[in-house]
């Protein structure tokens, strides 16, 4: 997830680049890998570049209610700024601002869309994930996860707070 911005560096304030992202990576660090893909608009400002993306790819996430796996699309629309860290003409170290949160460009003109792209990706993720809004869940009485099909415990008894209401219907 690297894009090399030593030429646009170098070019006038305003200056654009558009790169295709097509790139299979561990999105947020648990081991899966996935694709990402979408665009990235560069745009050189006075003291950085500006990235602004558009980009898809998916998470596996556990579902809340059946403890199942499933892919997750999500989509990443971020905009960030890159400071560079050195000069792009003497290669001298450029004295670091302190905004904290901030992206950089690192020594060799890199741009590492890496870490943003984990963090967008961090933050599409539902509090409350299921696999499906009709997802059946897990039976509390045996376990058996009922999007495979009913178990055989007993239908649930009714509470003989109820009979009394259900004899009336
Ligand atoms: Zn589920
Ligand atoms: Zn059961």
């Amino acid at each position: 997830m690297q894009i090399n911005v030593s030429q646009l560096l170098q070019e006038a304030i305003g200056a654009t680049r558009e790169y295709e992202v097509n790139e299979a990576t561990d999105i947020i660090g648990d081991g899966k890998i996935f694709k990402v893909h979408g665009k990235c608009h560069l745009l050189r400002t006075q003291r950085s570049i500006l990235v602004k993306c558009a980009l898809s790819t998916e998470v596996e996430l556990t579902c809340n209610r059946c403890l199942g796996l499933f892919r997750h699309p999500i989509k990443l629309n971020f905009n960030e700024e890159f400071l560079p860290t050195v000069d792009i003409i003497s290669g001298v170290p450029l004295p670091q601002t302190e905004e904290t949160g901030s992206f950089t460009i690192d020594e060799h003109h890199t741009i590492d869309l890496t870490e943003a792209i984990r963090q967008y990706s961090v933050m599409a993720i539902p509090i409350k994930a299921l696999c499906n809004k009709d997802c059946a869940g897990l039976c509390p009485k045996c376990g058996k996860n009922l999007n495979q099909g009913k178990c055989n415990c007993p239908v649930q008894e009714i509470d003989p707070r109820w009979s009394e209401l259900t004899k009336l219907q």
